[in-house]
């Protein structure tokens, strides 16, 4: 019987939140996704594996029966989370007033499980889509989707539209755009000496290292959207000796497509203050970022009409954070957020809204039932 009430969702969600499935804990992960899948057979949907690789865990996709090869709404969804095993003793599963927390109810397991119900509904109730519909579930998103993305692109290239059911924000807004991100390390290599002895014959990887941090910082342009973060540095092997090595890893957000390609360029091409150190960058852009075009604006209307049927005033909004949302609206009309409200995520006081389980699920299924 599909589920129809708030508190028999919960029920669901918190079996999933049970299981800890950070992306690097392959046991923890591949017991998620074959559960969730699980889950998905059960609903009466067409489910088909793909098994994992390179030390991440499986994905699998699933369709509901009536799906033909024709384009149609693709699903996005992941059950990874950025919480070790053990986070679930810091923020145990428990409902407060309107909040259920526990680690990745809100990102996003709460989410998957309320588009997999509106599916199940639809089937139970012997529904159809006009549009095949189809689910990706995948277990790296929180690592940048390494082993899922070529998947994803492949999947977005043959959707009509995308819905993203990454977690709504503040308030129930939905994403409809986020920028794009880079992730770059500058590493110095100098000459190693004794500090006391010999310290005339040194040159200093860290001191290279701290004049070309202020020039990448001085990179961030707020009024274009463009932000340069030094956020992790290492170096040195001694405080009396000059060191050889450092690095610093970046990174680096922006807005316009273009100003991704011309701050890869601008670092790639940084040149050492001494030239006695060499420099050398590695990285490049991981998420392009993903802007709200027309069509994309359009599918945003539809919803909110859709939602306004509801009572729900439905606003969108922009992000500086990524998603697999970013891989996929440049391929496809994409609208991103499309999960439950709550807050804290990342963080051990995640928590979903229990009052939005509902009308979230139900807006959810009003998008497969209408978009064409
Ligand atoms: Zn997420």
């Amino acid at each position: 019987m599909p589920i129809a009430n708030a508190e028999a969702l919960l029920d669901g969600i918190n079996r999933w939140v049970a299981i800890e499935s950070k992306s690097d804990d392959l046991t923890g992960i591949t017991r998620m996704i074959e559960a969730a899948a699980a889950d998905f057979l059960a609903a009466g949907m067409d489910v088909e594996a793909i098994p994992g690789r390179d030390g991440c865990g499986p994905h699998f996709l699933a369709a509901a029966p009536w799906s033909d090869e024709r384009p149609g709404v693709l699903v996005l969804c992941h059950l990874d989370t950025v919480h070790p095993s053990g986070a679930l003793e810091l923020n145990p599963i428990r409902t407060e007033g309107d909040r259920a927390y526990g680690p990745g109810v809100y990102d996003m397991k709460g989410c998957v499980f309320i588009a997999l119900q509106a599916a199940a509904g639809l089937i139970a109730e012997q529904q159809t889509t006009p549009l095949p519909l189809r689910f990706l579930v995948v277990s790296d998103e929180e690592i940048g989707s390494p082993t899922s993305r070529t998947i994803i692109e492949t999947e977005a290239d043959r959707a009509k539209y995308v819905l993203v059911v990454e977690p709504a924000r503040n308030g129930g807004k939905v994403v409809t755009a986020r920028k794009g991100s880079a992730r770059m390390v500058l590493s110095a290599r100098g000459k190693p000496a004794h500090s006391g002895v010999h310290h005339s014959d040194g040159e200093s990887a860290i001191l290279e290292i701290a004049r070309q941090i202020s020039d990448l910082e001085a990179m961030t342009n707020y009024d274009r959207g463009t932000t340069v973060n030094v956020g992790f540095i290492q170096g040195g092997t001694g405080v009396n000796v000059v060191p050889e090595h450092c690095s610093v890893e970046i990174d680096l957000r922006m807005t316009e497509p273009e100003d991704g390609e011309s701050l890869i360029e601008r670092i790639r091409a940084l040149t050492p203050y001494n030239p006695a150190v060499s420099l050398t960058v590695e990285g490049g852009l991981n998420r392009p970022p993903y802007r709200k075009s027309n069509s994309i604006s359009s599918l945003f209307e539809h919803a909110k009409g859709l939602a306004s049927e509801l009572g729900i005033d439905l606003v969108d909004t922009f992000t500086g954070g990524g998603s697999d949302g970013n891989f996929t609206a440049s391929r496809a009309p994409t609208l991103d957020g499309m999960g439950v409200d709550g807050a804290g995520a990342h963080t051990l006081d995640e928590h979903l809204f229990v009052s939005s389980l509902v009308p979230r699920m139900r807006l959810l299924r009003r998008m497969f039932e209408t978009l064409e």
